[in-house]
């Protein structure tokens, strides 16, 4: 997804006060954010009950277990070495700039 400068902007604004260390690897301080999100993917919870036949041979379809909750980050590189980190868009107060592509507000926050 295309971000406006005006985004561009206000996610630069938000970095500068979170990530306010250089790269614990390198100690370059030059990060840079890309636009396209990056979801974080649990996986599913346990099954209750014994699994039967039928459930653990499956693996897409109804019987297949519900994937976990997935968390939207903003990936963000060191432009020196490439350590990337994910920051949840959430916890950054960015998730709107994402609307329509993931969830406006999850669940238990
Ligand atoms: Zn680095």
């Amino acid at each position: 997804m295309a971000l406006t400068p005006d985004q561009q902007v206000r996610i630069t604004n938000m970095l500068r006060m979170k990530l306010t260390e250089p790269c614990p690897l390198c100690l370059t301080k030059n990060w840079q954010f890309g636009e396209n999100l990056v979801m974080l993917q649990t996986l599913p919870s346990p099954p209750r009950h014994r699994p039967t036949v039928l459930t653990t041979l499956a693996t897409g379809g109804p019987l297949s277990p519900r994937p976990g909750p997935s968390y939207p980050t903003l990936p963000v590189m060191c432009q020196n070495c490439g350590n990337t980190v994910l920051l949840n868009v959430y916890k950054l107060g960015l998730a709107d700039l994402w609307q329509g592509q993931i969830p406006a507000s999850p669940k238990g926050s």
